[in-house]
């Protein structure tokens, strides 16, 4: 077993040599964008798109004892534990699928989980490309939450808008013909709380990208298109990316 993450994690540094891995971590609010932007620039740059909450969503689905734990802090609109995420983070960006990088949506919600990152990346003689902050303001965040829709399945998870980004056939997802529903955190009592919680965590994350360095902020509004937004942070991450 140490052998084999030792040979593993040797063959990581070799490919990791000669092409160094793109790693962004993509933040913002809850309905800022981070799904909508990691689901179309991730494959357009042949990265994994890690969304933490999706990570999330998909034990509670296996009806595991740490899924049910996980379910209840998510609907009570908590952050779930750093020890829980870092566990089901590292096990993905492990995955040799994934060493050309990824797109982290959701990740780092606080001081620690970003230090943890660098730790990590640090471990694998890497680090981080760059740090995207999507920065929009609160009105428009409650609009798009009240109107987003996600595809009930859960391994094609699409997300979609009532009225900036529709369905072609309302209630039914266009990749996969199932369903689309709110999600339970999407209620406008648990945004609030969210809210809250992510305004709390937020300050000391930027305050340690600014001295660690990286951080690119992105303002956006309701009136941006989605894709002006992509272009915008694909820019930010291939710019950081010649650094
Ligand atoms: P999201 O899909 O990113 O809005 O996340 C949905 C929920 O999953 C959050 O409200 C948290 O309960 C949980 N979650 C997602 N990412 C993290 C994280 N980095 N740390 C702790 N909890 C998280």
């Amino acid at each position: 077993m140490k052998i084999t993450r030792f040979l593993i994690g040797f063959a990581r540094s070799l490919v990791f040599l000669f092409r160094r891995p793109i790693y962004v971590t993509l933040m913002g609010g809850p309905g800022a964008g981070k799904g909508t932007v990691a689901q179309t620039l991730a494959p357009e740059l042949g990265l994994a798109h890690l969304s933490t909450g999706a990570l999330m969503r998909r034990e509670v689905e296996k009806k595991t004892p740490l899924g049910q734990s996980i379910e209840k802090i998510m609907k009570a609109g908590k952050l779930v534990p750093d020890e829980i995420v870092f566990k089901l983070l590292e096990q993905e960006l492990e995955r040799p699928a994934n060493w050309r990088g990824a797109i982290l949506d959701g990740f780092p919600r606080t001081r620690a989980q970003a230090e943890w990152l660098t730790a990590l990346f640090g471990k694998w003689h890497t680090r981080l490309t760059v740090a995207v902050q999507l920065e929009v303001p609160e009105a428009d965040i409650i609009e798009r939450l009240s109107g987003r829709r996600v595809c009930s399945n859960t391994s094609c998870g699409t997300t979609y808008h009532v009225t900036f980004n529709p369905p072609k056939t309302e209630g039914v997802c266009d990749k996969c013909q199932s369903a689309l529903m709110q999600r339970a955190d999407d209620k406008p009592e648990v945004v609030l709380a969210r809210l809250v919680e992510y305004r709390a965590a937020q300050a000391p994350i930027l305050a340690y990208y600014g001295e660690v360095g990286g951080l690119w902020s992105i303002h956006t509004t309701n009136k941006n298109t989605p894709a002006q937004v992509l272009a915008n942070v694909k820019s930010a991450v291939l710019a950081s990316s010649k650094r």
